[in-house]
């Protein structure tokens, strides 16, 4: 399995390699004004191979102002044949887990760090994570969530670099000034009846997590000089290096 690239907000060049022609630029991405538009944006997308392959991009769906955003790997193949993202059986566990918050579909949003299906479910390239992450990154920008859950160790890697699922899932860390909750994936939660147990219950901390994030806000607007330059992995000093990423992480820890 490739492990994916590090801290990808300090990695990410101006404009991805290879995309001198590409119909949508980062600059393009960036002044996307609505959600609707990143969809239309990402479904006739060519900025990486990915879009040979593909039957149907996935954007993503949901609230367009949800608190919560779940963010999974990549399509797979039920996600490429409809357009929509988790609908295959994993899918079908997160909603019903979901359901015991309870929450609906229609109340977060869910989408994931390549919007294209790699063939045969390979890990995302770097390139090709590169080449997405401005839609993710327009994303997160105009829906303002509270919480980013995570769901898989990829994912959380792209924000948390350098940890581990088994420490990190269940557990909120402030990443720019919003909360990352890493979850198992469902996917894995089907294997194993211990996961699914620990997801379900990672799951039912949710709203502790969103509430977390509001007190944090309030606290920002109450007291703005205090919190103007929280850490970030921008800021962190080294924080290529695994302890220095841990420590952030660490100090950066909600619960
Ligand atoms: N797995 C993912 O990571 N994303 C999907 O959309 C479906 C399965
Ligand atoms: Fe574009 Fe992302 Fe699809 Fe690549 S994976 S073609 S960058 S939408």
């Amino acid at each position: 399995m490739t492990e994916p690239p590090n801290g990808p907000e300090r990695e990410i060049p101006e404009r991805a390699a290879g995309n001198a022609n590409s119909a949508a630029s980062d600059e393009f991405i960036g002044g996307l004004s609505s959600i609707e538009e990143i969809a239309a944006a990402v479904r006739s997308c060519t900025r990486c191979g990915l879009a040979g392959t593909r039957i149907n991009a996935v954007p993503g769906e949901g609230s367009d102002s949800p608190s919560i955003l779940f963010i999974g790997e990549g399509p797979g193949a039920n996600e490429d044949q409809q357009g929509r993202p988790f609908v295959g059986r994993a899918g079908k566990l997160l909603d019903e887990l979901l359901g015991v918050v309870p929450l609906l579909r229609s109340d977060v949003y869910i989408t994931n760090v390549v919007k294209c299906r790699p063939p045969e479910n390979r890990d995302p390239l770097p390139e090709e994570v590169r080449a997405c992450w401005p839609y993710l990154e327009a994303q997160i920008s105009l829906l303002k969530p509270h919480v980013i859950a995570t769901l898989g160790r990829h994912a959380m890697n792209r924000f948390l670099p350098n940890t581990r699922i088994s420490d990190q899932h269940g557990r909120a860390t402030v990443w720019r000034d919003i909360v990352i909750f890493p979850l198992y994936h469902p996917a894995a939660a089907l294997r194993s009846t211990t996961l699914r147990q620990t997801l379900e219950n990672d799951i039912r901390r949710l709203p502790a997590a969103v509430l977390q994030s509001l007190e944090m806000s309030a606290a920002r607007s109450q007291a703005p000089s205090a919190t103007d330059a929280p850490v970030t992995p921008d800021t962190a000093p080294s924080a290529s290096t695994k302890s220095s990423v841990d420590d952030e992480a660490n100090q950066n820890r909600l619960f």
